[in-house]
C-alpha cells in the first residue's frame, strides 16, 4: 500500500544526525528552555525572515497563545474559515468569542476575502485565514482590507511552513503567525511542537509570558499564563530538519507538479495554483463528483488517500448547534467532493507515476 506518509524513510535518511543530537540532549539534562530552543527560535526566525520567533508547545497554543495576547474576549469576533483542521476554531472558543465562519474560494479552498468583508461588524477583532493544504490564503488582500482598522490578522500557518506570497513567508504578514510541527506537517518534530512568530516588540514580550506561566522573571506572576513550551528533545530534531525543509518543500513541488501534468481524467479536478503563491503542498488534494468511487478504486489498487475534511467545522458537533441556519455553499461542495492522495517528500517517482496511471485508469 502507498501511504498518504512515510515518517519511517525520512527518519532513515536523517537518522545518523538526529540520533546523535537526541543523545546529546539526553546527556546534558538541559530538557525545558535550553540551548536547542533558543537556537532553533534563531534559525528559523532567519528562515522566516521575521523578528520574533517563540516556540511553544503545539499549533493549537500557538493560535490560542495569540489571541490571548491580542486580548480577545467573551463578546469578541473572530472571523474564521470553516474548512480546516478544528484548532482553528478552538483558539476562538478558548478565548471565549465567537467565532464567525464564512465561505471560502472554491478553487483555492482558502478563506474568500469578499465573505470576510461582508462579515465585518464592529465586534469583530481579528481575522483567522488557514494556508491551507500548503497554499498561500489571500493575504494581501486581507491586510488591505485591514489596514487602519483595529481588526488583526492571525495567520494559521500549520500547514505552510515555507510558501510564500511574492517572495515573503507566511506567518509574515499578519500581526502572528502560528505554526505546527506535527509530526506530519511539512517540518515535522518527533511529538507536538508549534511556533509564533511576530514582527511586534510589545505581542512578542507578550507571547514570551503567556507561555511561560505569566512570568518574565521567575516566581513573579504578572499576567494569566501558560505552560506552553517546546521541549529540548523537539528542538533538537527541529534544528536538524529545518537544514533540509527546502529539499522537502521541493520535492512535494514536484511529485504536485507531475500530478498535474500526468492526471487527465476528465472525471477529476486536479488543485487550482494562485500565482504569486509558492504552494507547498502539504496536500494534493483532488476533486471528484463520486470521490467515495474513487476512493474505492484507489484503496483497492494499493493507493492510501484521505479526506481533509469530511465535515465543515460549523456542522461539527461541538458547534452545530449555534450554526444550525448558516449555509456555506462552496464549503459544503468542496467538503463533500475533495480528496487527498499521497504526498510526501520521500515519494519515489516511479510510484507517482503509478498513481497517475491508476487515476487515469477510471
Ligand atoms: C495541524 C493543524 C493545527 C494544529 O496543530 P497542532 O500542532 O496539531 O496543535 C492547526 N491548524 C491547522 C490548519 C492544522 O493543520
Amino acid at each position: 500500500m502507498i501511504p498518504m506518509v512515510d515518517l519511517k524513510a525520512q527518519q532513515n535518511m536523517l537518522a545518523g544526525e538526529i540520533n546523535t543530537e537526541v543523545l546529546k540532549v539526553l546527556d546534558s539534562t538541559k530538557f525545558i528552555l535550553g540551548p536547542n530552543v533558543n537556537n532553533f527560535e534563531n534559525e528559523v526566525k532567519d528562515y522566516l525572515k521575521v523578528k520574533y520567533a517563540h516556540t511553544v508547545a503545539s499549533g493549537t497554543d500557538a493560535l490560542h497563545l495569540s489571541l490571548a495576547a491580542l486580548d480577545i474576549n467573551p463578546g469578541d469576533e473572530v472571523i474564521t474559515t470553516p474548512f480546516s483542521f478544528i484548532s482553528t476554531a478552538w483558539a476562538i472558543t478558548y478565548c471565549g468569542a465567537t467565532p464567525v465562519f464564512v465561505d471560502i474560494n472554491p478553487k483555492t479552498f482558502n478563506i474568500d476575502p469578499l465573505q470576510v468583508e461582508k462579515a465585518i461588524t464592529n465586534k469583530t477583532r481579528a481575522i483567522i485565514p488557514v494556508h491551507l493544504f500548503g497554499q498561500t490564503a489571500d493575504i494581501q488582500q486581507l491586510q488591505l482590507m485591514t489596514k487602519n482598522t483595529k481588526i488583526s490578522i492571525v495567520e494559521d500557518c500549520a500547514q505552510s511552513f515555507g510558501a510564500k506570497v511574492n517572495n515573503i513567508q507566511t506567518g509574515c504578514f499578519g500581526d502572528f503567525g502560528c505554526f505546527s510541527f506535527f509530526p506530519s506537517k511539512n517540518l515535522g518534530a518527533y511529538g507536538d511542537g508549534g511556533l509564533i512568530v511576530t514582527n511586534n516588540s510589545k505581542l512578542s514580550e507578550k507571547i514570551l509570558m503567556l507561555r511561560n506561566h505569566g512570568s518574565k522573571k521567575r516566581y513573579h506572576h504578572n499576567i494569566v499564563g501558560y505552560n506552553s513550551r517546546l521541549d529540548e528533545i523537539q528542538a533538537a530534531i527541529l534544528r536538524v530538519k529545518l537544514k533540509y525543509i527546502d529539499e522537502f518543500n521541493n520535492s512535494r513541488k514536484n511529485i504536485a507538479n507531475i500530478y498535474t501534468t500526468n492526471i487527465n481524467n476528465k472525471k477529476i479536478t486536479t488543485p487550482h495554483k494562485s500565482q504569486n503563491s509558492d504552494h507547498v503542498y502539504h496536500q494534493y488534494t483532488l476533486l471528484a463528483d463520486d470521490r467515495n468511487l474513487l476512493q474505492e478504486f484507489l484503496t483497492k489498487n494499493n493507493i492510501s488517500t484521505a479526506i481533509y475534511y469530511p465535515i465543515p467545522i460549523h456542522k461539527q458537533e461541538v458547534y452545530k448547534k449555534n450554526y444550525g441556519n448558516i449555509f456555506l455553499p462552496n464549503t459544503e461542495m468542496i467538503a463533500n467532493s475533495c480528496l487527498s492522495i499521497p504526498i510526501y517528500p520521500e515519494l519515489i517517482e516511479e510510484k507517482v507515476n503509478f498513481i497517475c496511471k491508476t487515476i487515469n485508469s477510471m
